[in-house]
C-alpha cells in the first residue's frame, strides 16, 4: 500500500474519480492515434473545457470555476497521466502558461484572452528558449522593438511544447540592450509575420506536439504587452517556481504508474519456476522505488500546499523537481530491466515511460539548474537564474 496522502480532502477524492471515469470512457482509447498523429486533437483541448477542467483557476467572469487550490491541479494530472499519456499537455496551458495571464494580465487582456482558454478554444504556449539559449535565459535574442503604438518582434524559438496546435503564444523578447531586460508579450499564431517552423521529431514524448516558431517582423499591439516592459525576467522566475511543481507533480505520477505497470508484471511473469517478483533482486529493488516514491510524494504533497499558499520558495521548487524527475528516471530504468525482453517492446506501456521520461530532468530547467538555484538558496552562488 503507498503511504496515506493527508493533504487530500475527500472532495479531492471525489473530483479524482470524475476525472477518472471521464478519462477511461472518453480519452484512453484515443492514446495509440495522438502517439501516431504526433498530438492530441483540439478537440481534446475543448472537451476539458467542457468539463471545467482547463485553467481552473480562471474566474466566474471568464467561465472558470475560480478553484485556486493546486491539489485540484495535482489530481488532474495524476489522473491524465495514468489513464491517457503525459504527453496530453493541458497543463502547460493551464497552470504554465495561465499563471502569466492570471498574475501580469490587466483586466482588459483577461477578457479578451481568458475565455478561450477556459474553454479550449484557444490552446496556449510559452516561447523562452531559442536555437542559441535554453537555461541562460537572460541571453535571449529574440527581440521587441518599442515602436509607439506597437512593438516590432523579431527572432525566433525552438522546443515550444503545444508549438503545434497553439493558438496564444506568451513570447519572451529583449526589450533593450542591457542584459535580462527582457518583456513578455501574448502572440497569436494569426498574426502577420508568425510562422511555426519544424513539428520536432523527438526520442519519446509523441503526444507533445514541440516545434519552431518565428517571428519576422511581427507588429504585437502594445495591448498586447503583459505587465511591465523590463520585468519578463522576474516574472518567468516567478512563474517557474509553480511550473517546476507542476513538472515534479507529472514526473511522480509517471513513476507511480511505471511503479504499478512493473509490479503487476512481476507478479506474473515467471522464470525458473516462479514470478520474477519472488527473486530477492525483484523485491529489493521494488522495495528501494516504494519507499523513494513515498518519501518524494510527501515532499511534493507539502510543496504543493505550500504552493497554494504562496509560500512555495523556487529553491523547494526546484528541490521537488530535481528529486521528482531523478526518481521517475530511476523507476522507468529499473521497470524496465524487470520487464526483460518485453520491456523494449513498443507492446509494452513501460517502454514508451522509459522514452518519455527523459525529458523530465532537462525541461522546466535542467537537474544541474535546479542544482544552482538550490545552492544558490545555501549560499553557494549568485548567479542569475530563473
Ligand atoms: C520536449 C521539450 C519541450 C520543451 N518545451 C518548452 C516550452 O514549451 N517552452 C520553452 O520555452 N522551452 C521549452 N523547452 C526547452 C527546455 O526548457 C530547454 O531545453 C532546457 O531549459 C535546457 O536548455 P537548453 O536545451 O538550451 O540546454 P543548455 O542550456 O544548452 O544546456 C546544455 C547542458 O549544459 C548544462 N548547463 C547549462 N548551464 C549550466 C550551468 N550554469 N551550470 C551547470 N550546467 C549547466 C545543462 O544542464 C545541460 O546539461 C522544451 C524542451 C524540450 C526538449
Amino acid at each position: 500500500m503507498p503511504f496515506p496522502r493527508t493533504h487530500l480532502e475527500p472532495e479531492h477524492e471525489m473530483f479524482r474519480d470524475q476525472v477518472r471515469r471521464y478519462l477511461k470512457a472518453h480519452m484512453q482509447a484515443k492514446v495509440p492515434h495522438w502517439r501516431t498523429q504526433g498530438h492530441v486533437d483540439r478537440e481534446d483541448f475543448t472537451a476539458f473545457g467542457a468539463n471545467g477542467w482547463l485553467c481552473l483557476w480562471a474566474g466566474e467572469e471568464y467561465g472558470g470555476p475560480a478553484i485556486r487550490d493546486i491539489r485540484y491541479d495535482q489530481v488532474l494530472q495524476e489522473e491524465t497521466i495514468r489513464w491517457t499519456d503525459i504527453g496530453f499537455f493541458h497543463n502547460a496551458h493551464s497552470m504554465l502558461v495561465g499563471p502569466y495571464l492570471d498574475r501580469f494580465a490587466t483586466s482588459e487582456q483577461k477578457a479578451r484572452f481568458l475565455p478561450g482558454a477556459v474553454s479550449g478554444e484557444t490552446i496556449m504556449a510559452i516561447a523562452m528558449t531559442e536555437p542559441d539559449t535554453g537555461s541562460d535565459l537572460a541571453a535571449i535574442r529574440t527581440r521587441a522593438e518599442d515602436r509607439g503604438d506597437h512593438y516590432l518582434l523579431n527572432g525566433s524559438k525552438t522546443y515550444i511544447s503545444n508549438g503545434v496546435i497553439g493558438d496564444l503564444f506568451v513570447v519572451a523578447a529583449r526589450t533593450g540592450e542591457k542584459r535580462g531586460r527582457i518583456g513578455l508579450f501574448v502572440v497569436m499564431a494569426g498574426m502577420e509575420g508568425f510562422s511555426l517552423g519544424r513539428h520536432l521529431k523527438k526520442m519519446g514524448l509523441p503526444v507533445q506536439d514541440t516545434a519552431e516558431i518565428r517571428f519576422d517582423d511581427v507588429r504585437v499591439p502594445k495591448e498586447n504587452l503583459l505587465g511591465d516592459p523590463g520585468m519578463g525576467f522576474a516574472y518567468m522566475a516567478e512563474c517557474l517556481a509553480v511550473e517546476r511543481t507542476m513538472s515534479a507533480i507529472s514526473s511522480l505520477s509517471h513513476a507511480q504508474a511505471a511503479f504499478d505497470i512493473t509490479l503487476e508484471f512481476v507478479k506474473e511473469r515467471r522464470a525458473f519456476g516462479k514470478p520474477v517478483g519472488a527473486f530477492q533482486n525483484t523485491r529489493f529493488v521494488m522495495a528501494d522505488l516504494r519507499a523513494r516514491l513515498d518519501a518524494a510524494q510527501a515532499y511534493l504533497d507539502q510543496c504543493v500546499v505550500l504552493a497554494n499558499d504562496e509560500r512555495l520558495t523556487p529553491e523547494d521548487a526546484a528541490a521537488a523537481k530535481l528529486l521528482c524527475s531523478e526518481v521517475q528516471g530511476d523507476v522507468v530504468d529499473a521497470g524496465l530491466q524487470l520487464h526483460g525482453g518485453a520491456g523494449y517492446m513498443d507492446e509494452y506501456e513501460i517502454s514508451h515511460m522509459f522514452r518519455d521520461a527523459r525529458i523530465a530532468r532537462i525541461y522546466a530547467g535542467t537537474s544541474e539548474i535546479m542544482k544552482e538555484i538550490i545552492g544558490r538558496g545555501l549560499g553557494l552562488g549568485d548567479r542569475d537564474l530563473t
